[in-house]
């Protein structure tokens, strides 16, 4: 018989893809900063489990689209899906992909989505802050300043969709995070412990060259 778990393993494997300081995506910035930092300092082998989340969101964000840009919802128009985007500051760059740009005809508005897949929509009580950061960062580079995260559910495809509005202020301090970020980095500087104590600490790679305060 054939192994399919096998062949899964086989099709999802990548070279380990590595990150460079200098350059930075709105996807991490919410994290722990000392987190951040040591995924640059100490890259971590993604395993294949993660590879197959990682994959399983993106079929969920394939399908979204197929769902956006249907005739059989005449309302919305798919602008745009995928959209690379980057800002140069002065000595890096932060560069993303905005998932989806939406035109909603009757109020002929532009609205960014990004869509995330999860295990419960009826978990969800507001929009996880990683996930707000990353659109509010894409709506001040678009200068589009309507955006909705957009959940789907893993199992059921049930969706919850909350609303975002722009704030100068938050992408400005986001910025601001990121140039703190970029001095620590190339000044081998290791930054402080943010989510220490926290569940985030649970998940975290580095938890026993952090408890160490081990650069
Ligand atoms: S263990 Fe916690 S505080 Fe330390 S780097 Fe990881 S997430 Fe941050």
């Amino acid at each position: 018989m054939i192994d399919f778990d096998a062949m899964v393993d086989n099709f999802l494997e990548r070279e380990q893809w590595q990150k460079k300081a200098g350059r930075y995506y709105p996807s991490e910035i919410g994290t722990c900063i000392r987190k951040l930092w040591y995924s640059y300092k100490h890259p971590v082998t993604i395993s294949g489990e993660a590879r197959k989340i990682f994959h399983m969101g993106d079929m969920i964000h394939r399908f979204a689209a197929d769902v956006m840009r249907s005739d059989k919802n005449p309302d919305i128009e798919l602008l745009e899906e995928e959209l690379s985007i980057k800002l140069n500051m002065e000595n890096f760059i932060i560069s993303g992909r905005i998932d989806d740009i939406l035109l909603v005809k009757q109020k002929n508005e532009k609205v960014l989505v990004e869509v995330k897949s999860c295990k419960s929509v009826d978990a969800l009580k507001k929009p996880g802050d990683q996930h707000v950061i990353q659109l509010q960062f894409y709506m001040h580079v678009s200068k589009i300043n309507k955006g909705i995260v957009l959940y789907l559910e893993k199992n059921t495809l049930k969706s919850r969709v909350f609303e975002v509005e722009y704030s100068e202020q938050i992408a400005e301090d986001l910025i601001k995070r990121f140039s703190i970020f970029h001095k620590l980095l190339i000044s081998n500087t290791l930054p402080k412990p943010e989510a220490r104590g926290t569940w985030i600490c649970d998940y975290c790679d580095y938890k026993n060259k952090c408890d160490n305060d081990e650069d």
